[in-house]
Protein backbone atom coordinates (compact mmCIF):
# COMPACT_ATOMS: atom_id res chain seq x y z
CA UNK A 1 0.00 0.00 0.00
CA UNK A 2 2.43 2.48 0.82
CA UNK A 3 4.50 1.35 -2.59
CA UNK A 4 1.40 2.55 -4.35
CA UNK A 5 1.32 6.15 -2.45
CA UNK A 6 5.04 6.93 -3.13
CA UNK A 7 4.83 5.69 -7.08
CA UNK A 8 2.03 7.87 -8.35
CA UNK A 9 3.23 10.49 -10.46
CA UNK A 10 2.51 13.53 -9.09
CA UNK A 11 1.07 15.14 -11.77
CA UNK A 12 -1.95 12.63 -12.03
CA UNK A 13 -2.72 14.42 -8.31
CA UNK A 14 -5.35 17.32 -9.17
CA UNK A 15 -4.60 20.15 -7.43
CA UNK A 16 -8.08 21.05 -5.70
CA UNK A 17 -8.35 23.31 -2.91
CA UNK A 18 -11.29 26.32 -1.58
CA UNK A 19 -9.03 29.76 -1.14
CA UNK A 20 -11.02 32.35 1.31
CA UNK A 21 -8.72 35.97 1.30
CA UNK A 22 -9.98 38.13 4.16
CA UNK A 23 -8.56 41.09 5.22
CA UNK A 24 -9.37 44.92 5.78
CA UNK A 25 -10.39 47.13 2.35
CA UNK A 26 -6.14 48.05 1.24
CA UNK A 27 -4.87 44.99 2.10
CA UNK A 28 -4.26 43.46 -1.10
CA UNK A 29 -6.68 40.89 -1.17
CA UNK A 30 -7.44 41.70 -4.77
CA UNK A 31 -3.91 41.67 -5.90
CA UNK A 32 -2.79 38.32 -4.28
CA UNK A 33 -6.01 36.82 -4.89
CA UNK A 34 -5.23 37.75 -9.10
CA UNK A 35 -1.39 36.36 -8.63
CA UNK A 36 -3.15 33.17 -6.44
CA UNK A 37 -5.33 32.78 -9.20
CA UNK A 38 -2.80 32.52 -11.84
CA UNK A 39 -0.56 30.90 -10.04
CA UNK A 40 -2.77 27.60 -10.05
CA UNK A 41 -5.35 28.04 -12.68
CA UNK A 42 -8.60 28.54 -10.71
CA UNK A 43 -10.88 31.25 -11.18
CA UNK A 44 -10.43 34.63 -8.57
CA UNK A 45 -13.96 35.42 -7.15
CA UNK A 46 -14.33 39.21 -6.24
CA UNK A 47 -17.86 39.80 -4.98
CA UNK A 48 -17.13 43.28 -5.15
CA UNK A 49 -16.12 42.69 -8.93
CA UNK A 50 -19.53 41.09 -9.32
CA UNK A 51 -21.43 43.52 -7.55
CA UNK A 52 -19.87 46.51 -9.55
CA UNK A 53 -20.76 44.86 -12.75
CA UNK A 54 -24.41 44.49 -11.97
CA UNK A 55 -24.64 47.88 -10.62
CA UNK A 56 -22.92 49.35 -14.11
CA UNK A 57 -26.41 48.16 -15.42
CA UNK A 58 -29.48 50.67 -15.44
CA UNK A 59 -32.48 47.78 -14.10
CA UNK A 60 -33.26 47.33 -11.01
CA UNK A 61 -31.12 45.22 -8.90
CA UNK A 62 -28.22 46.85 -10.60
CA UNK A 63 -29.51 50.19 -9.00
CA UNK A 64 -29.80 49.50 -5.51
CA UNK A 65 -26.48 47.88 -5.45
CA UNK A 66 -24.84 50.78 -6.60
CA UNK A 67 -26.71 52.63 -3.90
CA UNK A 68 -25.10 50.37 -0.90
CA UNK A 69 -21.67 50.72 -2.45
CA UNK A 70 -21.31 54.55 -2.83
CA UNK A 71 -22.37 54.56 0.94
CA UNK A 72 -19.40 52.05 1.49
CA UNK A 73 -22.55 49.62 3.37
CA UNK A 74 -22.91 46.31 2.75
CA UNK A 75 -24.99 45.13 0.01
CA UNK A 76 -27.81 42.87 1.64
CA UNK A 77 -27.51 39.01 2.11
CA UNK A 78 -30.14 37.85 0.38
CA UNK A 79 -28.63 39.60 -2.92
CA UNK A 80 -25.15 38.46 -2.64
CA UNK A 81 -25.47 34.71 -1.82
CA UNK A 82 -27.53 34.85 -5.21
CA UNK A 83 -24.34 36.34 -7.11
CA UNK A 84 -22.55 34.06 -5.01
CA UNK A 85 -23.94 30.79 -5.56
CA UNK A 86 -24.82 31.35 -9.57
CA UNK A 87 -20.78 32.28 -10.08
CA UNK A 88 -19.86 29.10 -7.98
CA UNK A 89 -22.18 27.11 -10.16
CA UNK A 90 -19.99 27.91 -13.19
CA UNK A 91 -17.65 24.37 -14.39
CA UNK A 92 -14.45 26.89 -14.03
CA UNK A 93 -14.75 26.16 -9.79
CA UNK A 94 -14.66 22.51 -10.17
CA UNK A 95 -11.10 22.34 -9.35
CA UNK A 96 -11.43 25.36 -6.50
CA UNK A 97 -10.90 28.79 -6.72
CA UNK A 98 -9.91 31.95 -4.52
CA UNK A 99 -12.28 34.19 -3.28
CA UNK A 100 -12.01 37.35 -2.09
CA UNK A 101 -14.58 40.48 -0.83
CA UNK A 102 -16.72 37.19 0.68
CA UNK A 103 -17.56 35.99 3.27
CA UNK A 104 -17.52 39.42 5.00
CA UNK A 105 -19.55 38.66 7.81
CA UNK A 106 -20.58 35.48 9.88
CA UNK A 107 -23.55 35.22 8.84
CA UNK A 108 -22.28 35.22 5.15
CA UNK A 109 -19.09 32.28 6.48
CA UNK A 110 -21.95 29.90 7.40
CA UNK A 111 -23.67 30.24 4.76
CA UNK A 112 -20.62 29.62 2.53
CA UNK A 113 -19.86 26.27 4.86
CA UNK A 114 -23.46 25.26 4.05
CA UNK A 115 -22.89 25.99 0.40
CA UNK A 116 -19.70 24.53 0.55
CA UNK A 117 -20.99 20.89 2.04
CA UNK A 118 -24.28 20.86 0.40
CA UNK A 119 -25.02 22.54 -2.82
CA UNK A 120 -21.51 22.57 -4.38
CA UNK A 121 -21.74 20.64 -7.44
CA UNK A 122 -17.98 19.61 -7.64
CA UNK A 123 -17.74 19.17 -4.02
CA UNK A 124 -19.01 15.07 -4.49
CA UNK A 125 -16.18 13.99 -2.28
CA UNK A 126 -16.17 16.94 -0.20
CA UNK A 127 -12.88 18.23 -1.16
CA UNK A 128 -14.03 21.74 -1.26
CA UNK A 129 -16.08 21.51 2.01
CA UNK A 130 -13.22 23.09 4.44
CA UNK A 131 -11.83 26.05 2.39
CA UNK A 132 -8.42 27.52 3.51
CA UNK A 133 -8.83 31.13 5.27
CA UNK A 134 -5.70 33.43 5.35
CA UNK A 135 -5.85 36.98 6.90
CA UNK A 136 -3.82 39.39 5.64
CA UNK A 137 -3.22 41.68 8.76
CA UNK A 138 -2.22 45.64 7.73
CA UNK A 139 -1.75 48.46 9.88
CA UNK A 140 -3.75 51.24 9.97
CA UNK A 141 -2.22 54.10 8.53
CA UNK A 142 -1.10 52.06 5.97
CA UNK A 143 -4.14 50.98 4.74
CA UNK A 144 -5.23 54.56 4.44
CA UNK A 145 -2.39 55.49 2.38
CA UNK A 146 -3.06 52.32 -0.22
CA UNK A 147 -6.79 53.55 -0.29
CA UNK A 148 -6.15 56.98 -0.69
CA UNK A 149 -3.49 56.45 -3.45
CA UNK A 150 -5.44 53.76 -5.08
CA UNK A 151 -5.89 54.46 -8.88
CA UNK A 152 -7.55 51.43 -11.61
CA UNK A 153 -6.80 51.08 -15.43
CA UNK A 154 -10.53 51.40 -16.23
CA UNK A 155 -9.78 49.65 -19.87
CA UNK A 156 -6.97 46.71 -18.71
CA UNK A 157 -8.18 46.70 -14.51
CA UNK A 158 -4.39 46.88 -13.71
CA UNK A 159 -4.05 48.55 -10.09
CA UNK A 160 -1.52 51.54 -8.85
CA UNK A 161 -1.22 53.38 -6.01
CA UNK A 162 0.10 56.78 -6.58
CA UNK A 163 2.44 57.01 -3.26
CA UNK A 164 3.35 53.83 -3.32
CA UNK A 165 3.02 52.35 -6.82
CA UNK A 166 3.22 54.92 -9.28
CA UNK A 167 2.77 54.24 -13.09
CA UNK A 168 5.63 56.13 -15.44
CA UNK A 169 3.26 58.76 -16.73
CA UNK A 170 1.08 60.98 -13.79
CA UNK A 171 -2.47 58.82 -13.61
CA UNK A 172 -1.61 57.36 -16.70
CA UNK A 173 -1.83 53.22 -17.23
CA UNK A 174 1.66 52.44 -17.91
CA UNK A 175 0.17 49.05 -20.61
CA UNK A 176 -2.26 50.66 -22.80
CA UNK A 177 -2.03 54.58 -21.95
CA UNK A 178 -5.66 55.14 -20.39
CA UNK A 179 -5.93 57.59 -17.93
CA UNK A 180 -6.50 55.98 -14.18
CA UNK A 181 -9.45 56.29 -12.38
CA UNK A 182 -10.54 56.45 -8.68
CA UNK A 183 -13.09 53.98 -7.11
CA UNK A 184 -16.22 56.41 -6.09
CA UNK A 185 -15.65 54.31 -2.35
CA UNK A 186 -12.17 54.73 -2.49
CA UNK A 187 -12.95 58.36 -1.08
CA UNK A 188 -11.80 59.74 2.33
CA UNK A 189 -15.77 59.43 4.01
CA UNK A 190 -16.55 56.43 2.40
CA UNK A 191 -13.17 54.75 3.05
CA UNK A 192 -14.22 55.53 7.07
CA UNK A 193 -17.50 53.93 6.70
CA UNK A 194 -15.59 50.47 4.96
CA UNK A 195 -13.36 50.68 7.82
CA UNK A 196 -15.85 50.42 10.60
CA UNK A 197 -17.96 47.97 8.80
CA UNK A 198 -14.72 45.58 8.59
CA UNK A 199 -14.25 46.44 12.23
CA UNK A 200 -17.53 45.64 13.30
CA UNK A 201 -18.71 43.12 10.49
CA UNK A 202 -15.62 40.96 9.10
CA UNK A 203 -13.17 40.98 12.27
CA UNK A 204 -15.99 38.33 13.57
CA UNK A 205 -14.82 36.04 10.78
CA UNK A 206 -11.48 35.93 10.95
CA UNK A 207 -12.49 34.51 14.69
CA UNK A 208 -15.06 31.88 13.54
CA UNK A 209 -12.41 30.72 11.00
CA UNK A 210 -9.54 30.82 13.98
CA UNK A 211 -12.10 28.94 16.50
CA UNK A 212 -12.54 26.34 13.58
CA UNK A 213 -8.65 25.99 13.19
CA UNK A 214 -9.21 27.32 9.15
CA UNK A 215 -7.23 30.58 9.61
CA UNK A 216 -3.65 31.22 8.92
CA UNK A 217 -2.45 34.83 8.81
CA UNK A 218 0.22 36.60 6.88
CA UNK A 219 2.04 40.06 7.19
CA UNK A 220 0.40 42.59 4.69
CA UNK A 221 2.74 45.14 5.39
CA UNK A 222 5.24 43.41 3.91
CA UNK A 223 6.44 44.01 -0.13
CA UNK A 224 4.02 42.25 -2.91
CA UNK A 225 6.01 39.18 -3.36
CA UNK A 226 6.86 38.69 -0.10
CA UNK A 227 3.04 38.43 0.58
CA UNK A 228 2.61 35.85 -2.22
CA UNK A 229 5.56 34.22 -0.79
CA UNK A 230 3.66 34.05 2.08
CA UNK A 231 0.24 33.39 0.92
CA UNK A 232 2.01 30.29 -1.60
CA UNK A 233 3.78 28.55 1.50
CA UNK A 234 0.44 28.51 3.67
CA UNK A 235 -1.11 26.89 0.88
CA UNK A 236 1.34 24.25 -0.20
CA UNK A 237 1.52 22.95 3.44
CA UNK A 238 -2.40 22.73 3.09
CA UNK A 239 -2.57 21.44 0.18
CA UNK A 240 0.10 18.45 0.31
CA UNK A 241 -2.29 17.09 3.26
CA UNK A 242 -4.86 17.16 0.63
CA UNK A 243 -2.62 15.06 -1.66
CA UNK A 244 -1.61 12.98 1.18
CA UNK A 245 -5.34 12.26 2.09
CA UNK A 246 -6.35 11.60 -1.87
CA UNK A 247 -3.63 9.47 -2.25
CA UNK A 248 -4.17 7.43 0.73
CA UNK A 249 -8.16 7.04 -0.30
P1 LIG B 1 -14.59 45.50 -2.46
O1 LIG B 1 -14.30 45.66 -3.92
O2 LIG B 1 -14.35 44.09 -1.99
O3 LIG B 1 -13.91 46.52 -1.60
O4 LIG B 1 -16.18 45.75 -2.27
C1 LIG B 1 -16.80 46.96 -2.67
C2 LIG B 1 -18.18 47.06 -2.12
O5 LIG B 1 -19.00 45.96 -2.59
C3 LIG B 1 -18.30 46.98 -0.60
O6 LIG B 1 -18.03 48.22 0.04
C4 LIG B 1 -19.77 46.55 -0.44
O7 LIG B 1 -20.65 47.63 -0.68
C5 LIG B 1 -19.92 45.55 -1.58
N1 LIG B 1 -19.53 44.19 -1.13
C6 LIG B 1 -18.38 43.52 -1.42
N2 LIG B 1 -18.34 42.32 -0.80
C7 LIG B 1 -19.49 42.23 -0.09
C8 LIG B 1 -20.06 41.23 0.79
N3 LIG B 1 -19.40 40.08 1.06
N4 LIG B 1 -21.27 41.47 1.32
C9 LIG B 1 -21.95 42.59 1.06
N5 LIG B 1 -21.48 43.57 0.27
C10 LIG B 1 -20.26 43.41 -0.31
Amino acid sequence: MSGARTSRPKEQIRFIATIVLLGPPGAGKGTQAKRIAERYHIPRISLGDLLRHIAAGNADPGRQIKEFIARGELVPDHVVFEVIAQRLRHTDCSRGFVMDGFPRTRTQACWLDSFLERDFPASSRGRHAVPIVILIQVDPDHLLLRLAGRRVCPSCGRTYNIYLQPPRAREVCDLDGSKLTRRDDDREEVVRARLVSYELETRPVAEYYRRKGQLFTVDGNLPVDQVTGQIVGVIEKRVKFIEDFDVAR
